[in-house]
């Protein structure tokens, strides 16, 4: 017999939310979806309003949130630097207050509830590529702080109500994900880059774009997210997951500019404060514990993701 579960997402109305959402009611869950729109948009989960099993709460996860469900997907949180940085101290407060709220609904309820971390734990990072047991080289008093240091704190406190309240917690430290319902103004690298190109405006390069990423396509992320919360409770993580192929920025936009056919050009801007030099996850846990490892690669994903901003403009 199939079992539905009732299941929250907070941050559902944004761009991995939005695919977790709609992968959920897939397989015959009852979704609570939780989002302030902040970054997030109704149209990302437009076709989901109809169906009978997607419910859609306008709250703020600073707040406290009564409702019965058996799992809890923790997301909500602005992930694009200038929208984090826009309100620093509500970013802040989304992650710890946030986690506190989430935490406290998952401990009345004896929900299993998952942590969408990140990499920016890790910094700046001066061990490469990051594996989980590296504690990171962060600063504390940055621009980047609220985030960066947000979601450490969120981290701790999800593993402080396990240890003391013996909740089931599962936290994935995410690598730079992109693809389709990411926000064409999101300010990230993928979808600047790409909406730049298909307007044949100039490339924005920030720094000399040798700092380096990987990127994951979300289809392979949303895999790692369902695998690590069908894990058993010995498995609390946190784990990479995340696309290992490392890219320098620069290699991002002449890729960009290849499939798009695009006569933009790249110019330079200045490099944001703090921003992380290199960036690859080491994925040997999540192979060996979820059995799991994205498939879809740079160029592959880069089209999917220019078709769907194509269909936007
Ligand atoms: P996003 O900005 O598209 O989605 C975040 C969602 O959270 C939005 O819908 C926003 O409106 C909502 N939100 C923000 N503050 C809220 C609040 N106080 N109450 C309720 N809802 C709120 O970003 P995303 O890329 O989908 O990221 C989702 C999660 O994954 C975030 O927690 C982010 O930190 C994490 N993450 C993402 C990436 C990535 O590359 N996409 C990498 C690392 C971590
Ligand atoms: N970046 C860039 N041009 C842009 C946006 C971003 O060169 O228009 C760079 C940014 O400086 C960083 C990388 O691309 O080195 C990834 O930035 P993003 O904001 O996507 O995510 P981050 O990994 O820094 O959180």
């Amino acid at each position: 017999m199939h079992l539905r579960k009732r299941i929250l997402v907070t941050g559902g109305a944004g761009f991995l939310g939005s695919h977790l959402c709609k992968r959920l009611v897939g397989e015959g869950h009852d979704v609570v979806c939780v989002d302030n729109f902040f970054t997030g948009t109704k149209d990302n989960i437009i076709e989901l309003l109809e169906e009978s099993h997607f419910e859609l709460m306008r709250h703020d996860v600073t707040f406290p949130l009564y409702v019965e469900v058996d799992e809890i997907y923790n997301l909500a949180c602005p992930a694009s630097p200038i929208h984090y940085q826009h309100d620093p101290v509500q970013t802040t407060k989304t992650s710890v207050h946030g986690a506190i709220n989430m935490l406290g609904l998952a401990k009345r309820t004896g929900a299993k509830i998952f942590q969408a971390s990140t990499s920016e734990v890790y910094g700046d990072p001066q061990v490469h590529p990051q594996v989980e047991g590296y504690w990171g080289h962060v600063n504390p008093i940055g621009e980047r702080s609220c985030y960066d240091e947000g979601k450490r704190c969120a981290e701790t406190l999800f593993f402080d109500y396990h240890r003391q309240h013996a909740l089931q917690i599962k936290v994935a430290r995410i690598f730079n994900t992109y693809g389709p319902n990411m926000h064409p103004n999101d300010g990230r690298v993928v979808s600047n880059f790409i909406m730049q190109a298909l307007q044949g405006h100039p490339i924005t390069l920030f720094g000399d774009g040798s700092q380096t990423r990987s990127f994951c396509y979300v289809d392979d992320l949303i895999n790692g997210f369902k695998a690590l919360m069908e894990t058993g409770d010995d498995l609390t993580g946190p784990i990479n997951l995340g696309n290992p192929n490392e890219f320098t920025i620069k290699e991002l936009a002449e890729k960009v500019i290849e499939l798009t056919n695009s006569k933009s050009e790249l110019v330079s801007a200045p490099l944001p404060s703090d921003d992380p030099l290199q960036r690859q996850p080491n994925i040997e846990q999540a192979k060996a514990r979820l059995g799991w490892e994205p498939v879809i690669q740079l160029e592959e994903g880069l089209r999917k993701t220019i078709q769907y901003f194509e269909s936007l403009l």
